[in-house]
């Protein structure tokens, strides 16, 4: 970018039922903005809240008309609220950063001078997280770790949405109609000069998390789904595996049978074999059908989300 003319920011903020800290949340974006040189638009998107969150976001985009909001007609989820926040970001480069404020806004002035450096996309990268559950640690933990080995290319591991990406990078992002988004692993395939800043995870300042266990289940099988078969593939070996297995025992029955007195007993273990043959077969039919669902969505072609309404855009 040009460093003759003032830079535009775009900070996108997914929002479902945050009331409790959008004042606190739009107050220290726009103390961390006063320091930087050029204009930021704030788009809220919010989410499908059933709380007060967007009458308090059209009340401020009533005293600044840098709030934007876009506003859904129901819950979508957080991947499909940052999507429709890129395609609406006209900055040269765009932040994504949540609500609740865990990801400290204070780092994006470090963001920015690495992007003024000439780096494209620069991720926020988790060295410690605060006041999170064990189990929460621990499963983001696991699932950056499996999802690096099941996918092919480098998805960076302890890394959020948090980062802020050049309006190049956001112009192709734009372009993916996928259903089931990731959007990390998205922006990891676009490819670009990307770079990382390191900082500790705040706790949440006031409310609970908006990933349910369930949420978070559906989270992890899209993103590994949407970026690698791999799954389908251990399902076949295994299958092969399993049928080298059953092939030799087999032999090893019709030897019994012809040559040996103790083919009568034997129940228990036909009862373990069925059983677990059986276990195996679901689980390949499961995978199956997790891609075959996902399938299905992209064949209906519906549109990614529905807006209600959307302020402050021209
Ligand atoms: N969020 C959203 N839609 C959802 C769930 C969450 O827009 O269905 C927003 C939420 O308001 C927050 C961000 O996504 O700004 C991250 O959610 P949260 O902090 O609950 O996730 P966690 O940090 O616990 O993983
Ligand atoms: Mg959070």
């Amino acid at each position: 970018m040009m460093s003759t003319e003032l830079a535009k920011y775009s900070i996108i903020i997914p929002v479902f039922n945050e009331t409790a800290i959008i004042l606190n949340c739009y107050s220290r974006l726009k103390k961390t903005f006063q320091r930087i040189d050029g204009t930021c638009e704030m788009i809220f998107i919010n989410d499908g809240s059933t709380d007060n969150s967007e009458k308090l976001i059209k009340d401020l985009n009533k005293k600044d008309s840098n709030v934007k909001l876009i506003s859904f007609s129901r819950n979508f989820g957080h991947q499909v609220a940052i999507t429709a926040g890129l395609e609406y970001a006209s900055g040269d480069a765009i932040i994504i950063i949540d609500a609740d404020m865990q990801d400290p806004p204070e780092i994006i002035p470090r963001m920015i001078e690495k992007w003024k450096e000439g780096y494209e996309v620069i991720y926020g990268k988790r060295i410690k997280r605060k006041g999170e559950t064990v189990f929460k640690k621990v499963s983001a933990f696991l699932f950056y770790r499996l999802l690096k080995y099941i996918t092919r290319f480098d998805i960076p591991v302890d890394t959020g949405d948090f980062r802020l990406l050049d309006k190049k990078v956001r112009d192709q992002i734009v372009k993916f109609h996928e259903k089931s988004r990731y959007i990390r692993g998205l922006i990891s395939w676009v490819g670009f000069k990307q770079t990382f800043v390191e900082y500790e995870r705040d706790t949440r300042q006031t409310g609970t998390t908006k990933y349910s266990l369930k949420k978070m289940v559906y989270f992890a099988m899209d993103a590994i789904t949407s970026f690698s078969y791999r799954p389908l593939r251990l399902s076949t070996y295994l299958g092969f595996i399993l049928s080298f297995f059953s092939f030799t025992y087999v032999l090893y029955a019709i030897y019994s049978k012809l040559f040996t007195n103790n083919t009568v007993q034997g129940w228990t273990s036909a009862i373990a074999i069925s059983l677990f043959f059986n276990g195996v077969i679901l689980i390949i039919l499961g995978i199956l059908g997790e891609y075959i669902g996902r399938i299905y969505e992209e064949a209906k072609g519906r549109p990614l989300y529905i807006l209600r309404e959307k302020i402050g855009f021209e």
